[in-house]
Formats: C-alpha cells, structure tokens, sequence
C-alpha cells in the first residue's frame, strides 16, 4: 500500500484539513464567500494554496507571476508567504472578478505586493519579455484559460530564472485527461493532455506531477 498514492475519500480529506490547515483568517472569509458563489469552484483547494505558499518560502522567491487570479485566493495565499519585498505580477481579464479580490488583499494588508495586470495575460507576459524581464522571476503560477496554457508555460519558462519554479494548476482536469478515447475531448482536455505529453520529455526542466486538488504540476527551470 506504500508503492503508490493513496486514493482519498471525504473522511481522509476532512482528516488532512483538520490535522494541517492553517488559513489566514481572510482567506478563510474568501474561500467562504467563494463557496456561496456560482464561480467558486474556481479557486484553488486550501490545502493546494498552503502548499504553495510553502512553495515560495522553500524557493525564497521574491519576484512572482499568477496567471489566472479570480477573486484572489491563490494570489493572497502566496502574497502572505511572500516576505515584505516580495511581489506578485496578477494577470486576469476580469475586472469584477478582481475587483472582488482586491478587497480581501487590502483586508489582509497585503494589496501593495500585488501588481493586477487587467488583460489578457499572453500580452502582459509578452509586454514583460520585450521589457527584458526574462530570467528574472523565481515562481510562477498558471491558472486561467486551459487552451492558453502552452503559451503561457513557454512565456513563463523565458522570464524565469534558472532554478525557478512553474506551478501549472488542473493538470488532471477532473480526470478527463486519461480517458482518452471514451469521453471528453473538450478544447480544454485535448489541451491539457498535449501539454502533460509535452513537459513528459522537456529537457529544459524537472518534472513532478502531485495529485493534490485537480492536479498540480511542478517544472523547475534548469
Ligand atoms: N487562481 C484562482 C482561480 C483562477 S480561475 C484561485 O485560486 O482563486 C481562472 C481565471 O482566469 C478567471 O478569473 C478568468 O477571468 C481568468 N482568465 C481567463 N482567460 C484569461 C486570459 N486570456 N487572460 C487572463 N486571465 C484569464
Ligand atoms: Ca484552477
């Protein structure tokens, strides 16, 4: 029973809150309202969130992307890991969404480490590499439009630093991915499986794939 991942029912994902979460009382609130709203099911799980804040503080990164923002979850989860210099570049198309968010990042004092970009992120990130910001980040985290993905995976890989860290969110697509003849073969599955398929053999990086909420793929720049 120890040679693979450990399938989880309700019961031992409630055990894994209950013995680990430690939520800022604002994300908290905002995981809350997100719960009660038709788009919540967007954000991140908080087990997902804390795990990458642990990311960030393990990488000490300073200078950060989010490609995909909603209303915040994520953003604030990495923002209070971040140390007081550190900030985040937020990419989203969504005034109402971030409008949304900004409230909870001013309510946890942290809204001046968060640079919104409003936009489609391809044009910020692409804004970011013709100012010459390539190799100059140390985390990224990729969460918006699925077929984009690709796009924002090479783009990120560019400003990144060697070393540095890619965080691609959904990997796993509610399961979609592995079925590839009996079902879904939606824009965003077809997507998300050729990018699985891509990283499976790039040598410009190191590859984990964790199954923790929808499937988070790590790519370390080398
Ligand atoms: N990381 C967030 C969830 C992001 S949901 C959280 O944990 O709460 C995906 C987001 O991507 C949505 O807010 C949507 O507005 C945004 N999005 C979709 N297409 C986009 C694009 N082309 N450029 C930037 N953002 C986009
Ligand atoms: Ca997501």
């Amino acid at each position: 029973m120890s040679a693979r991942t450990l399938k989880l029912d309700d019961s031992l994902y409630q055990y894994i809150l209950d013995v680990s979460l430690r939520e800022h009382p604002i994300l908290a609130e905002l995981r809350d309202a997100n719960s009660a709203s038709r788009h919540g099911h967007m954000q991140v799980a908080p087990e997902q969130a804390q795990f990458m804040a642990m990311l960030v503080k393990l990488t000490s990164a300073l200078r950060t992307l989010e490609i995909g923002v909603f209303t915040g979850y994520s953003t604030l989860s990495v923002a209070l890991a971040l140390p007081p210099v550190g900030r985040i570049i937020a990419c989203d198309i969504s005034k109402t969404f971030t409008d949304q968010a900004r409230i909870y990042w001013q309510r946890a004092r942290v809204a001046h480490k968060i640079d919104l970009r409003l936009g489609p992120a391809l044009e910020t990130l692409d804004d970011l590499l013709a100012k010459g910001e390539n190799g100059t980040f140390d985390f990224a985290f990729i969460d918006a439009d699925k077929v984009s993905y690709d796009n924002y995976y090479e783009r990120c890989l560019h400003l990144l630093r060697p070393g540095g860290l890619i965080a691609i969110d959904n990997v796993l697509w509610g399961g979609s991915v592995a079925s590839p003849s009996s079902g879904d073969d939606s824009e965003s599955t077809v997507a998300l499986r050729a990018l699985n398929e891509k990283l499976h053999n790039d040598e410009r990086i190191d590859l984990s794939l964790l199954p923790i909420g929808d499937g988070l793929t790590l790519a370390r720049k080398r």
